[in-house]
């Protein structure tokens, strides 16, 4: 692992921890420099966080808070409470990220 993904991984931390303290300003920043490390070194951004971030406001998505989450037509929809949706193939979830009851309150927080 690099410097700049150790850097990822823990900004994303901080953006998840400011998301579960209700500090979503605190939380969209951290995901902002986390983009922005990410665009510096050339690095994709873990899937994990593209996963949990809205491309529209940077907000660090709470499935059951500021987003939901849906099953359609084989894909995972998340929809941010900007407004902005974004789609993923169903199978696509290594990180496990998505449970697949379609239910939002078995998504669990860490
Ligand atoms: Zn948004």
């Amino acid at each position: 692992m690099t410097v700049a993904e150790e850097r990822i991984d823990r900004l994303h931390d901080l953006a998840r921890a400011a998301a579960a303290d209700g500090e979503d300003d605190r939380a969209r920043y951290y995901v902002r420099l986390a983009r922005r490390v990410a665009e510096r070194n050339r690095l994709t951004l873990p899937r994990s966080f593209r996963r949990f971030t809205c491309d529209a406001c940077d907000a660090y998505l709470r499935p059951g808070k500021n987003a939901r989450v849906r099953l359609q037509n084989g894909h995972v929809v998340i929809s941010c409470e900007c407004g902005a949706h974004a789609r993923y193939p169903y199978e696509d979830r290594a990180d496990g990220a998505v449970s697949d009851t379609g239910s939002e309150s078995s998504v669990t927080e860490h």
